[in-house]
């Protein structure tokens, strides 16, 4: 039996920037438009970075967000400083946009925990990335709940991929969430892969946006490469939440142009037609042509902007590389009040061995 219910699905920019129909009246605020491209642009030319730098081996495994900067440049920016971003690992864009320091973004991949701690105040209670798949969505019902027992005209926004909407956690959360209305907005970065599993393969929903159905609140998709409709979309859902109006699921449509981490080699298992195919629709090519025939924007802009990026992630990087190394008792502070007798003997092995080795004898 065909599902009949229709999701409704958002897109005001074509593939070469033309506009679709009208576009809202906040596109007429070119400095945000020309924001949101610079942010694009940043997130970009830093995700390049990053893998360059896991390939020197100078920082551990890290997810690219390569054709996926629409989504979490407008969803950060969306965002007030006092709502909260329960992300998952493929948040760099929305992080950046928060205020994180790309600084504190490379501690974090480069195995290093204190890069969660966030040395900038702005947004300071965003949760670090969650790695487990989906578990932060039940984290997000926790911090929208507290909103409401607070009383707080606060909004909750919570990540995740398409491979994670298959969770138990995220399908009990949405459940939750209708259940309480609470002030909560799940994003689907709907990527078309769960690193070698297609969509087509990962659920047999006509849309990820369907499962909201199931728990009563209100589903849509959004071209997740076209950053207008991402924005004006993330904008509306989270206003409503503010409002008192309840949870919304909005699912990105999006391609995931890069391997799904450096630990990943995506042309094992999908087509270099699929990928050449995927590219004419990214995102930053699509705004910097809807730029262009607004009149704002031209090569040279462009020229300055790049390299203007590049000295930016460059300094980052001499940042990140002069934050002194971690105390290796690190990993045993945070779990327990006190510390098992089994645990405090690894820790103390540890300091034993890092105090040989610093006295010049080899452990
Ligand atoms: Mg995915």
């Amino acid at each position: 039996m065909p599902l009949s219910v229709q999701i409704p699905f958002t897109r005001y920019l074509d593939d070469q920037g033309q506009p679709l129909g009208e576009l809202p009246g906040w596109v007429d605020d070119p400095e945000l438009l020309l924001h949101l491209y610079r942010q694009m642009n940043l997130v970009r030319v830093f995700d390049q970075k990053c893998i360059a730098l896991q390939r020197t081996g100078q920082i551990g495994t890290y997810a690219s967000t390569l054709g996926q900067e629409a989504i979490g440049t407008a969803l950060g920016r969306a965002m007030t400083d006092t709502d909260v971003l329960i992300p998952y690992y493929r948040d760099t864009a929305t992080q950046l946009q928060r205020g994180m320091k790309m600084e504190d973004i490379l501690l974090y991949w480069g195995g290093d925990e204190r890069g969660s701690a966030r040395s900038s105040s702005v947004a300071a209670e965003d949760f670090p990335i969650c790695v487990p798949i989906a578990t932060q969505a039940t984290h997000a019902c926790g911090v929208a709940s507290a909103f409401r027992i607070r009383q707080q005209p606060r909004v909750a926004v919570t990540t995740c991929g398409d491979g994670a909407t298959s969770k138990g956690d995220f399908m009990e959360s949405l459940n939750l969430a209708g259940v309480w209305q609470l002030p909560l907005v799940f994003i689907i970065n709907n990527n078309q892969w769960a690193i070698s599993v297609p969509r087509s393969l990962q659920s047999a929903a006509p849309t990820l946006a369907h499962k909201a159905l199931s728990a009563g609140i209100p589903g849509e998709q959004v071209d997740g490469n076209d950053v207008l409709a991402v924005y004006d979309r993330v904008h509306a859902a989270i206003e409503r939440a503010r409002a008192g109006k309840g949870p919304t699921l909005l699912e990105c449509v999006t391609y995931r142009l890069g391997d799904h981490t450096t630990s990943d080699d995506a042309s094992r298992y999908r087509s270099a037609e699929e990928l050449t195919e995927a590219w004419k629709h990214e995102p930053i090519g699509r705004l910097q042509r809807f730029l262009h025939q607004q009149g704002l924007w031209n090569e040279q802009r462009e020229q300055a902007l790049q390299q203007q990026l590049g000295e930016q992630v460059n300094a980052a990087v001499d940042a990140f590389r002069e934050v002194a190394e971690a105390d290796p008792a690190a990993p045993f502070e945070h779990l327990y009040q006190q510390l098992p007798d089994s645990y405090r003997q690894q820790r103390d092995e540890l300091l034993a061995r890092a105090a040989r080795l610093a006295g010049g004898e080899h452990g």
